[in-house]
Order: structure tokens, then sequence, then C-alpha cells
């Protein structure tokens, strides 16, 4: 199984770009609305256990927080490999240096494209080290901030979008064309324009390449769903589609 997990995908602009193989066979929006607020490492990590975390993780030490493989669908797969999922195998130094230049646009200390630059510079690294990883385990998870990280300071920015956008719609497309594997696209929460900058939404993003039969799903129903693929009767005999949209 694949799992692309793209931080911040936003469905409206997935269909406004027509980012087919970002939508696959079935797509839709998740509800989390059960959370109080639509925080990044708190909506991955009840992803990946199945549990609303949220009263577990601490604002203060949220990006430190981390899951053992038990407490994850990952306990599912003989293999896996997780790179740079936060809550459980996020590249510290890597996120550590786009908060910092964040914080630095905006006591103007820094420009927007100090920030931009390093965001692509730590996507294209996620990009090698995640198909490299392709077909060596029976579940490859990789986690992609750039539609978030980007959004937050130009959401608002069309032609910008436009150019995070086609770069996460080619990444999809290079993995479905490349394996007949189940794979899931998911987003923790969406993103909507303030100004020029950008703020999380409570709606995330998910499709996969075979009948999964969802409707508005919690993002702490993927957990099952996962197991049950992992251990091979999901939902069921539905084979995934493979091949570019
Ligand atoms: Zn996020």
């Amino acid at each position: 199984m694949i799992i692309l997990a793209l931080d911040g995908l936003e469905l409206g602009m997935v269909r406004k770009f027509r980012c087919r193989n970002l939508m696959q066979l079935e797509h839709g929006q998740t509800d989390i609305s059960e959370f109080k607020l639509p925080r990044t490492v708190v909506l991955w990590a009840s992803f990946l256990s199945g549990r609303n975390l949220e009263e577990e993780i601490p604002v203060e030490t949220q990006w430190g927080f981390r899951l053992r493989p038990e407490e994850t669908f990952f306990r599912f797969f003989g293999s896996y490999v997780a790179l740079d999922v936060p809550a459980f195998s996020l590249k510290d130094a890597n996120h550590a240096e786009e908060r910092r230049l964040l914080k630095a646009y905006f006591d103007d200390e820094a420009e927007v494209e100090d920030y931009d630059a390093v965001v692509w510079r730590n996507h294209e690294e996620n990009k090698k080290d995640f198909f490299e990883a392709l077909g060596r385990f029976d579940l490859v998870m990789g986690y992609f901030d750039l539609a978030d990280a980007i959004g937050h300071l130009s959401f608002g920015i069309p032609r910008k979008m436009e150019t995070v956008y086609d770069e996460l719609e080619r990444l999809a497309g290079e993995v479905s064309s490349s394996t007949d594997d189940h794979l899931l696209v998911i987003s923790d929460h969406g993103m909507k324009a303030v100004g020029r900058y950008g703020d999380h939404t409570r709606n995330g993003f998910y499709s996969a390449n075979w009948r999964v039969g969802l409707s508005l799903p919690r993002i702490t129903d993927f957990h099952d769903l996962i197991g049950g693929v992992a251990v091979g009767d999901e939902s069921s005999q539905n084979k995934p589609r493979s091949g570019r949209a």
C-alpha cells in the first residue's frame, strides 16, 4: 500500500486546477469538526492511531510529539517506511527551519522567497526519499507539506498555488503510473484564503484508487480501512484501478 500524505490539500483547489491524478477513482472531503482546532500534528496523530488525540498533544510541545509504531496502523504491515510523517518520523530540522523562516517573515527579517525556497528544497528531498522507497516495503507513507507551507504565505495568490497543485498532481501521477498497489491520498485539513495568506479549514481531503465507498469520513476512520488493506480483506474484493488518469 502507498499513502501520499499531503498537508493542507484543499478540495476546492484540486477541482479548480483539474487534478485528475489527485482525485483518483473516488475522492471527497473528510470531516474534522470534532477537533476544537485544526492542528496539523493532532490530525496526523489521530489519522495514524484511529483515535482523537487532541487532548493528549499540548500546543507547546506538539512538534516533538511521537507515537510508537504499535499505537499506529504501521503495526498491521510486515514492513513499512514512514517518510517525514508528523507525530511519528518528522524531520525535525527541516520543519524547524521552515517555522523559523515563517516567523522571520512576519518579523520583517526574511522575504517570502527565502521561506518558499526552503519549503521547495525540503519537498524535493522528500520526493527523492519517497521514490527510492516505493516497491520496497508493504507500506510506503510519504509526507509532503508543500500545499500547506506555501499556502500559509500565498494561498491567496492563484499563480503560485497553481504551481504547487501542478507539482502535487504530477507527483500523484508518477506514483499511480508506477504501481498497481492501493494508493490513498490524504490531507489533514483544507485551506482558505485570508488576503494573500492561507488558514486551515475544517475539511480535509482523501482519494483512493479503489472503491472505498466513504461519505464525509472522519480522519480517524482510515485506521481500520488501512488495517483491512494490510490483511487483504479491504472492502473487499475491490482491486485498485491502476494507471494515470
Ligand atoms: Zn496541516
